[in-house]
């Protein structure tokens, strides 16, 4: 948009120098920004729900795809640099002051919403997991696109007989969809942090039927707990886990990580059907 001034001139106007406490490491690159907006698909008349817009780089990208915006920042320096940016689109950007850990996002950006962040390590992984979680399903949001560490990314995309394989991967891919969208050098960032990123999109899909997440993650949790042990090891703390186990058809001296999402899924079905 026309007579918005450069992200660099905002950054020195409102004194954003990048705060390592809150993991600030910023994107000034149009182009860049705009191929991170477009991995939600087309926004025109779709909410975004986003997560630590700091001076607004990715906010403008996501404006200018014609989204409508919901924003929390925790930094209050940047909350005046993000005003400027809401006088530009009237009515289009709603900005929040606070900690994304403790929103109500789902009553904040309504039912369907996009959810973009580009977020400190340690926030990005505990709201994947709380976006992630729950037992109702499907979801109130329709897709994340969220910048991780490249580690944390392969983490989550990871396929069964791989090292990146575990806990994360079977949480993030029974119901949901997890794709690597977008590979971004740490030279993209101000100031670059020590590793590559990149972004992962998710989209959410029916779960599987007769399984609670709780245990599943129990079955995650023991089975990875001792990933280079036999199942027969691993799962013997879990109650009713080797005959869960049997009752699959799976063999106790495969080891966690060659098991795959199916399969762990049916030991989760299998332990609640024994339960009763
Ligand atoms: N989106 C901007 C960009 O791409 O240039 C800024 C990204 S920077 C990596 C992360 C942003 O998240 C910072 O602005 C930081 O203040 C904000 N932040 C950190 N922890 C937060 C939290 N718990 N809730 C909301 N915002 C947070």
């Amino acid at each position: 948009m026309t007579g918005l001034p450069p992200l660099r001139d905002v950054i020195k106007r409102f004194g954003l120098n990048a705060s390592k406490a809150l993991g600030q490491n910023f994107l000034f690159d149009s182009q860049l920004l705009d191929r991170i907006a477009a991995i939600p698909g087309p926004l025109q008349g779709q909410t975004v729900y986003e997560v630590g817009p700091g001076p607004g780089g990715l906010t403008r990208a996501l404006l200018k795809a014609g989204a409508d915006v919901v924003a929390v920042e925790m930094d209050h320096r940047c909350i005046a640099a993000l005003a400027e940016l809401e006088s530009f689109y009237p009515g289009k950007l709603r900005v929040i002051e606070g900690d994304a850990l403790k929103m109500d996002e789902r009553a904040l950006a309504g039912e369907g919403a996009h959810i973009v962040a580009n977020l400190p390590y340690n926030v990005g992984t505990a709201l994947l997991i709380r976006w992630l979680g729950g037992e109702q399903w499907m979801p109130w949001w329709s897709s994340l696109s969220l910048m991780f560490q490249r580690e944390v990314a392969d983490r989550i995309i990871a396929k069964p007989d791989t090292d990146a394989y575990g806990r994360l991967a079977v949480l993030a891919q029974w119901r949901s969809e997890p794709v690597l969208a977008l590979p971004v050098h740490r030279s993209a960032f101000v100031p670059p942090p020590k590793v590559m990123s990149a972004v992962v999109h998710i989209t959410p899909k029916p779960a599987p039927h007769g399984v609670r997440m709780a245990v599943l993650e129990r079955v995650t949790a023991a089975a990875f707990g001792q990933r280079r042990k036999m199942l027969r090891q691993s799962l013997k703390g879990l109650a009713g886990g080797l005959d869960a186990l049997e009752a699959c058809g799976i063999d106790p001296t495969r080891r966690a990580e060659t098991l795959s999402v199916d399969e762990f899924i049916a030991i989760a079905r299998a332990l609640d059907a024994a339960r009763g």
